[in-house]
């Protein structure tokens, strides 16, 4: 999720190590270390961790005789196991030493058969996981077989920088399905997570591909495949400055976190579908199975875009697991008289899992007994710590204050609770495999919706002009409509209103006509038509409409004045789909009227105050 940074060649490893660490903070992290193969004839590995900032590793690692030249460093976004010196990088077992990004999804498997074979283990991480498999593989291996036999074994996303205490000018890095890049230097090999830890260095990169594995010693280096055929890869030049890297080429973070979320999505279902079964399995659930089945009622509480996201949460539970549920404003929630009994399950919604509004009305409803539940991205947060149990998003830091990733993980997740209860109770097992296998597909979904990135841009800058907008949906887009319009009002300064369409007519109507654009999300739902009669009230009065609509609704050509098209999925997970059109809309406006659409004024990621 967060930051890795190896390197092999003639210099100082610990400053190229800790420089590098520094220019990833960017990325967002809780805890940082470094391993340097300090005298390489004594074949030592020194090892550093601290939590909190890199300035404090630095510190710590000042006091250490560090020179070797050859080290690994890792910046930790914690999944598995709270921040904390024990779960920070890097990992040992035995000589090997390793660095890891992404999520083992086997770890518990594989961490049982490993404490059956004697290992021992000294962090909560799946991460140690992998040195404890390496160092068994070497018993009967050589260093490079035994990290490919390893490989075989492990499920999930990785991306690994290894080093071994008897093989200490030798660093094997590998990538599948978290980045790693690879900068090619003069008698010199830098391996970083983004070119930003690199082109001080070098401009010379290969981006490693998924299923690559480089071998690097100080005087050249291989890549192979998983197979360990030898793989010829292009060096390329990288002419970005620090800022440019740190983005990776997007203009900015907001751009580059919508671009982000089919990664995302895929990361917070990682190892929590069971599609063959039409089971979600949440491990952070599980201590709470059989309160779960007794649960008769549900309350979300959030703020602000989770707020939208529970919204959907809504509709999805009542419909699929056919459990009563409300959503509230945490901010209100907290100042009203709960009525709770032990078969309600209070879920709060919170990206930094720091809100204090959420905080406090989580607090409430546990003095009232109810069960509480936490869909949380930061790992070891207050809203984790403070709920009975939880599921994490593993969306990874997001960095743009308006809220894009973090919103389409939580739906991912409410999508699998929503199987999850359903399966307990009336969901039949088509109805669950249905549901994941198309939830399994909107990553892919995702990527095509964003391939009309451009096209979108020129619809923003088409109605920059305008101060007011309008964005109606219905069902499931209801809350797609308010979330359309929450970015727009936070990147953009402009008036938007969010509207169930149907409500129109009881009011806001009136306000309609040639300078009040609408954006309609109208997809091919059970509401379709219903959607259609309120597009064309808007048009009779010379409002613009823009439609969201699934792919080859021809008949709207007719009386939309643009359209923007999404892939067909199930009704339920279409938000997954509309809100990507409405994020880059937003972004697109914020831009096009000359905004700083990262740091929006009045702002701030989290919201840590009543
Ligand atoms: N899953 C690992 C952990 O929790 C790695 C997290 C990361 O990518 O920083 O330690």
């Amino acid at each position: 999720m967060c930051g890795i940074v190896g390197y092999i060649g003639k210099n100082n490893a610990k400053d190229v190590l800790i420089e590098g660490l520094k220019r990833l903070e960017y990325r967002g992290y809780d805890s940082a270390g470094i391993a340097i193969v300090n005298d390489q004839t004594k074949k030592k590995v020194s090892i550093v961790k601290a939590v909190g900032k890199v300035a404090a590793l630095a510190e710590k690692s000042q006091k250490r005789a560090l020179n070797g030249s050859v080290g690994i460093a890792h910046t930790r976004w914690a999944t598995h196991g709270k921040p904390s010196v024990a779960n920070a990088h890097p990992h040992s077992a035995g000589r090997i030493t390793l660095v890891h990004n992404g999520i083992i999804e086997n770890y518990q498997e594989l961490k049982n058969i490993l404490i059956k074979k004697k290992h021992i283990f000294t962090s909560e991480t799946d991460s140690e996981v992998v040195a404890h498999l390496i160092e068994q593989e070497c018993k009967k291996k050589n260093f490079e077989d035994a990290v490919y036999a390893t490989l075989k074994q492990l499920k999930g996303a990785y991306a690994l920088g290894i080093i071994n205490s008897d093989e200490p000018g030798k660093l094997i890095a590998v990538r599948n399905s978290s980045p790693l890049v690879l900068g090619v230097g003069d008698g010199e090999y830098i391996f970083a997570s983004d070119p930003s830890a690199i082109i001080q260095h070098t401009k010379d990169v290969i981006y490693l591909e998924d299923g690559e594995v480089v071998i690097a010693t100080a005087s050249g280096y291989t890549v192979k495949t998983l197979t360990q055929k030898i793989r010829h890869r292009n060096v390329q030049k990288l002419e970005w400055n620090d800022e440019q890297a740190q983005k990776e080429g997007y203009a900015h973070f907001m751009l580059k976190e919508i671009f982000e979320q089919p990664h995302a999505i895929a990361d917070a279902l990682r190892g929590r579908m069971e599609i063959g079964e039409g089971l979600a399995r949440l491990g952070g659930l599980r201590s709470v199975t059989d309160e779960l089945r007794e649960i008769e009622r549900i309350i979300i509480i959030s703020c602000g875009t989770s707020y939208n996201a529970g919204l959907v949460g809504e509709y999805m539970l009542e419909e699929y697991a056919g459990i009563p549920t409300e959503v509230e404003y945490a901010s209100e929630y907290r100042y009203r008289k709960p009525l709770i009994d032990k078969h309600t399950a209070v879920i709060a919604i919170s990206q930094s899992g720091e809100t204090a509004d959420t905080l406090a009305a989580i607090r409430e409803a546990k003095r009232k007994g109810a069960l509480t539940l936490g869909i949380v991205n930061a790992v070891g947060s207050t809203i984790a710590r403070d709920t009975d149990a939880g599921v994490y998003n593993h969306a990874g830091p997001e960095i743009s204050v308006a809220s894009t990733k973090s919103f389409t993980s939580q739906l991912s997740i409410l999508v699998l609770l929503t199987v999850l209860l359903g399966r307990q109770r009336d969901m039949s097992f088509t109805m669950g495999k249905r549901i994941l296998t198309e939830m399994k597909r909107i990553p892919r979904h995702i990527d095509t919706i964003a391939k009309q990135d451009k096209k979108i841009k020129k619809l923003a800058q088409k109605y920059k002009k305008y101060d007011d907008l309008f964005y109606l949906g219905r069902k499931y887009n209801y809350p797609i409509a308010l979330e359309g319009a929450l970015k727009i009002k936070e990147i953009s300064y402009v008036h938007a209103e969010g509207y169930a369409a149907g409500e129109m007519k009881h009011g806001p109507i009136a306000l309609i006509d040639k300078d009040l654009p609408s954006i309609i999300i109208a997809p091919k739902d059970s509401v379709y038509e219903k959607t259609v009669s309120g597009i064309e009230e808007i048009r009779a009065r010379r409002g613009k409409v823009i439609v969201i609509t699934t792919k080859g609704t021809k008949e709207l050509e007719k009386i939309a004045n643009d359209i923007i098209e999404i892939p067909k999925t199930l009704e339920m997970l279409m938000p997954l789909l509309t809100v990507v059109p409405l994020q880059l809309f937003a972004y697109h406006f914020g831009v096009a009227r000359g905004l700083d659409v990262d740091q929006p004024r009045n702002l701030a990621k989290s919201v840590t105050v009543e």
